[in-house]
C-alpha cells in the first residue's frame, strides 16, 4: 500500500486540511493506495508555485525547454516497468495493452521536444503598413491546468503537460481521483528535471479540487479530458474568468463497413480495438452500420470473436480484456445493456458482468439495435459495440453522424471514390479508412460537436497553449 502525497513547487506534501481518497485496485476491489484529496487551498498554493516558477521558465529557450522534455522522455522510458505496473493495479490494464500506449507516452514527450524548436507563427515579419515593420511572436500563457480523466492516466497526463511546458507555460496536473499513482510516479521523475513549480500534481476530487482550478483567476488555461457533461460545467464555470478553454469530451464512433469491405479486417480490428482497454476509449469502435450483404456473417463473426476474448487478471499475459474502473462504471453498463434489450436489440455475445471481486463486464455484441435508442446514441464507455443494418450509402452516412458526438469514426471499404466522399461527410476529427484506432504523436486528436474543441497531440496543440502577438514597430 502506498501513501502519495501532492507535488507542489518542488516539495511533496498532504493536504493541507489532512483530507484523504483511498485508490482502488478494480481486478480485486483492494485498497492499494491513500492520496491527498485535495480542495481549495491546495490547488492556491499550486497556482502560487506556478506562478512564481513561470517567472523564469517562461523565459527559457525552446533549446531548454526541449532538453528538459527530452530528460523526462528518457526518465519514462527507463521507468516503464514500474510505470505499467501502477496503471495496471490502477486501472485495471492487461498486460497485453499496456505496451502501446506506453510507448506512444514517451514518442509524445519526444515529439513536444522537438515542436518547442520549431514553432509556427504564419507570416513573414516584414512592412504590411509603409515604414512599419510587424512581426508575430507566440508567448506562453502563464499557468495552465491539466485535468485528466481514468481510462489513459499517464497518456492524458504527457498529452497536456507536453506542449504545455513546451510552450513555456508551467503546468499544474490534477489527475482522477479514482487514478492518481501515474501522475505522482511522473511527478516523482520529474523532480530531478524541471525546476520546482514548473511542473505540479494535486490529487482531489473533481467538485473540490477541479473547481478551483477552474475557477482560480491565476490559471489562464484549463485543458480537459473528460465526459461532456463534465466539460460543459467547466465551460461555465471557466467563463467567469474567461481563461482558455480547451475540451476533449466523450465519442461514439460508428464504423461504416460497406459489402465491398474486407470483412477478415473488419472483425479482426472491431474485436480488438473495440474492447481494448474494455471498451473505455473516447475513440473506440462501439456503432457499426453495416452493409446489408455482409450484415449477418458480420454480427455472427464478431460474436464468435467477442465470446473467445478472455476476460480477467490483468497480470495473466493470455488475458485480452481487464476490468472496468469501477463498480459505478460497471453498473452504468448493466443498466446501459439491459435497457438496449429492452428497447430490442439482440445479444449476441456477452450481455453480462462477470461475476468476482474486481468489477468486470464481458465482451458484448449487440445486433439490431435501432437508430435512435440510448444504446446508439451515448457513450456507454464499456466493451460493447452495437451493430445496425443500413439499406444504402445515404442512410449509413446519415446514421453515422446522427449523434451528438463528433470525435472519431471509419468507413470499410475498397471504393476509394467512396472512401473520399465518406471522409469528407463524416462530421468526427479523425477518420480512418480500412482501419479504426492507430493514432500518432503528430497528428491532431480532438472532436467537433460534443466531443468538444482544441486539439491534443500535433503542432496544433502546441500552438493552442500559446498566445499569438503582434509586435509592430514604425521605422
Ligand atoms: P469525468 O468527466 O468524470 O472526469 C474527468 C476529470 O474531470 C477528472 O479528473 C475529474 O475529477 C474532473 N472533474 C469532474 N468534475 C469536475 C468539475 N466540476 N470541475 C473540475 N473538474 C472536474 O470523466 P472520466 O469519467 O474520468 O473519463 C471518462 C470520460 O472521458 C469519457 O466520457 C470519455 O469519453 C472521456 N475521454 C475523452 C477523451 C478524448 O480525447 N476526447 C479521452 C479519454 C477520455
Amino acid at each position: 500500500m502506498v501513501d502519495g502525497q501532492h507535488y507542489i513547487g518542488g516539495a511533496w506534501q498532504p493536504a493541507l486540511d489532512g483530507a484523504t481518497d483511498e485508490v482502488v485496485n478494480p481486478a480485486t476491489g483492494e485498497v492499494v493506495a491513500t492520496v491527498p484529496s485535495g480542495g481549495a487551498a491546495d490547488i492556491d498554493a499550486a497556482v502560487a508555485a506556478a506562478a512564481e516558477a513561470f517567472v523564469a521558465w517562461g523565459r527559457t529557450t525552446p533549446r531548454e525547454r526541449s532538453e528538459h522534455l527530452l530528460a523526462l522522455a528518457a526518465a519514462v522510458e527507463a521507468d516503464l516497468p514500474e510505470l505499467k505496473r501502477l496503471e495496471m493495479v490502477n486501472v485495471g490494464k492487461p498486460a497485453s495493452i499496456v505496451d502501446f500506449e506506453f510507448d506512444l507516452t514517451v514518442d509524445n514527450l519526444r515529439f513536444f521536444a522537438g515542436a518547442a524548436r520549431c514553432l509556427d507563427a504564419g507570416a513573414a515579419a516584414g512592412e504590411y503598413l509603409p515604414d512599419h515593420t510587424s512581426m508575430l511572436r507566440r508567448d506562453p500563457l502563464g499557468v495552465v491546468a491539466g485535468i485528466a480523466p481514468w481510462n489513459y492516466p499517464l497518456n492524458m497526463a504527457t498529452w497536456k503537460l507536453g506542449p504545455a511546458l513546451a510552450a513555456g507555460n508551467t503546468f499544474i496536473l490534477k489527475p482522477s481521483e479514482l487514478t492518481p499513482l501515474t501522475a505522482l510516479r511522473l511527478a516523482e521523475l520529474a523532480a530531478d528535471i524541471f525546476p520546482p513549480g514548473v511542473f505540479n500534481v494535486v490529487c482531489g476530487q473533481g467538485e473540490t479540487a477541479g473547481d478551483r482550478l477552474v475557477k482560480h483567476p491565476d490559471v489562464a488555461m484549463l485543458s480537459l479530458t473528460g465526459d461532456v457533461g463534465t466539460g460543459k460545467l467547466i465551460a461555465r464555470n471557466a467563463a467567469e474568468s474567461l481563461k482558455r478553454v480547451h475540451l476533449e469530451l466523450g465519442g461514439k464512433a460508428p464504423v461504416v463497413v460497406f459489402d465491398d469491405a474486407d470483412l477478415d479486417a473488419v472483425v479482426a480490428t472491431l474485436a480488438e480495438a473495440g474492447y481494448y482497454n474494455s471498451g473505455q476509449d473516447c475513440t473506440a469502435p462501439c456503432r457499426v452500420v453495416a452493409g446489408p450483404g455482409l450484415y449477418d456473417d458480420l454480427v455472427a463473426r464478431l460474436g464468435d470473436a467477442a465470446g473467445s476474448l478472455l476476460t480477467g487478471d490483468p497480470f495473466d499475459p493470455a488475458t485480452a480484456v481487464g476490468p472496468v474502473v469501477s463498480s459505478e462504471q460497471r453498473d452504468r453498463i448493466v443498466g446501459m445493456v439491459d435497457r438496449a434489450v429492452a428497447d430490442g436489440a439482440e445479444v449476441v455475445a456477452g450481455g453480462r458482468a462477470v461475476a468476482g471481486d474486481g468489477w468486470f463486464y464481458a465482451p458484448t455484441v449487440l445486433a439490431g439495435a435501432d437508430q435512435r435508442s440510448e444504446i446508439v446514441q451515448r457513450e456507454v464507455f464499456g466493451p460493447v459495440i452495437s451493430v445496425q443494418r443500413f439499406a444504402d450509402e445515404d442512410q449509413a452516412l446519415a446514421w453515422a453522424n446522427d449523434v451528438d458526438y463528433g470525435l472519431a469514426a471509419s468507413v470499410w471499404t475498397s471504393d476509394v471514390g467512396r472512401a473520399m466522399r465518406m471522409a469528407r461527410d463524416l462530421k468526427f476529427g479523425t477518420v480512418w479508412v480500412n482501419d479504426h484506432i492507430p493514432i500518432v504523436s503528430e497528428m491532431p486528436h480532438g472532436g467537433f460537436k460534443h466531443s468538444g474543441y482544441g486539439k491534443d497531440m500535433s503542432i496544433h496543440a502546441i500552438e493552442h497553449y500559446t498566445e499569438l502577438k503582434h509586435v509592430m514597430i514604425k521605422l
